[in-house]
């Protein structure tokens, strides 16, 4: 570049400035905080604005429309069972014997979630009290966990016939109770048990061994997967992997609880 030239843009950038300020006149610095807002400026779906709460993005996630509005709405565990137990929503509602809502402590900092109950917990309407939940209290004991310190639910809050899996529609118009259970309970730390209810919490079609020995997140809160009781029953050499899932869950659990 030519002194000539050099001489030429000096001016000319000098110009610019008494014009101007500056060349490029800088967009304003955006508000410090643009709450619930993403770059462009757009309302964020509360479920994925992790600036909040896990309770109140998991609220989020049921619809506002009727029955479910009302759901959405209550504000103790036992309302929410009564709305369980008083509503059909689907076909299975008028089939089963007894809803099958939840069990233990409804301040628990661990929820165990399976996926539908079976004819003994049909006939009784508590979760997990059949051969398979006795299974399971062996397995959380060996962890140092009674029942009644968790709090054990399902997906679906009535008894598929003859155990088949639930559909999407059947889960679709049961999970938002499952939702308002862990918004009201607030757990630190959850545990699916089988491919289904895992699957269904963290909306993946996988299989369970991939699932298995991490942590995932729903919606900040940790959740853990491992095999069902009723498939350790029939294989046993899941019991191993099984042993491991659960000693991750407890430690994570200390780490989570500690204060
Ligand atoms: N299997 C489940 O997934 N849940 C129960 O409550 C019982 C058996």
């Amino acid at each position: 570049m030519t002194s000539h030239t050099l001489q030429t843009l000096r001016k000319a950038i000098e110009h610019e400035r008494r014009l101007f300020g500056r060349f490029v006149p800088l967009p304003d610095a955006p508000a410090a905080s643009m709450p619930n807002r993403d770059l462009f400026g757009n309302a964020v779906d509360p479920s994925e604005d992790p600036s909040r709460p896990p309770s109140e993005r998991i609220t989020a996630l049921i619809p506002d429309t009727p029955p479910y509005d009302d759901l959405k709405a209550l504000n103790t565990l036992q309302e929410v069972e009564a709305f369980a137990a008083n509503n059909v929503l689907i076909e299975l509602d008028e089939m089963r014997e007894n809803p099958v809502f939840g069990v233990g402590d409804p301040e628990a900092d661990l929820v165990v979630i399976g996926e539908a109950p079976g004819r003994d917990e049909d006939k009784e309407g508590e979760p997990f009290v059949g051969r398979s939940g006795q299974l399971l209290d062996k397995i959380m004991e060996a962890i140092n966990f009674k029942r009644e310190d968790i709090y054990i639910t399902n997906i679906m809050k009535s008894r598929p016939p003859r155990n088949r899996d639930p559909e999407a529609d059947e889960v679709e118009a049961h999970i938002p109770i499952l939702y308002k259970q862990i918004a009201l309970i607030q757990p630190k730390i959850m545990l699916c048990v089988g491919k289904v209810a895992a699957n269904t919490v963290l909306d993946r079609r996988s299989s369970l061994s991939s699932l298995r020995g991490k942590e995932h997140d729903f919606y900040g809160i940790p959740v853990m997967a491992t095999y069902h009781p009723a498939a350790l029953l029939r294989n046993p050499n899941w019991k191993r992997p099984t042993w491991e899932d659960v000693q991750l869950l407890r430690t994570r659990y200390d780490e989570l609880t500690a204060d």
